[in-house]
């Protein structure tokens, strides 16, 4: 058993970029996630683990959303 660490990709360990934790910082304006602009594919969600649902966000690439063209 780890700790989650919400601002880190829970799938491959790298920096999330998740607004939701590093809105967490004082001084900081809380700002929509990139998360929320995407779909992330439920196959994708799968590959978290069950500790960090709803914990952690995933990062963009690990979510998918390079891979999509605008
Ligand atoms: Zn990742």
């Amino acid at each position: 058993m780890h700790d989650v660490d919400p601002s880190h990709c829970p799938v491959c360990g790298e920096a999330n970029d998740c607004a939701m934790a590093t809105a967490a910082a004082p001084g900081r304006a809380v700002r929509d996630c990139w998360c929320t602009a995407i779909e992330i594919a439920p196959e994708r969600l799968a590959l978290v683990p069950e500790a960090a649902r709803a914990r952690a966000c995933m990062c963009r690439r690990c979510a998918g959303a390079d891979e999509v063209t605008p």
